[in-house]
């Protein structure tokens, strides 16, 4: 699993001023894993999220896939223009 694999490397890569936030509510942090005091979810090390989006940006597959999906738009909106 490669995305497994490239998070921990962005994760191992971030030094210092780590803290965990639940992926539902961004005012929940705290230094040290645990749970959410208001859902019960598993808290994330901060940065997970930003780490997958920046792999998304990253892959030139998902690029790929970002640039076919905006033509298509574009040429259904072209098509219902005319
Ligand atoms: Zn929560």
């Amino acid at each position: 699993m490669t995305h497994i694999k490239l998070l921990t490397a962005e994760r191992s890569s971030l030094s210092g001023m780590d803290y965990y936030i639940c992926p539902m509510h961004s005012d929940v942090r705290q230094p040290g894993a645990g749970k959410c005091p208001k859902c019960g979810m598993d808290l994330l090390l901060q940065g997970t999220r930003f780490a997958l989006v920046r792999h998304m940006a990253s892959s030139p597959l998902h690029l790929i896939v970002m640039v076919a999906a905006m033509l298509a738009v574009m040429a259904a909106a072209m098509m219902m223009l005319r």
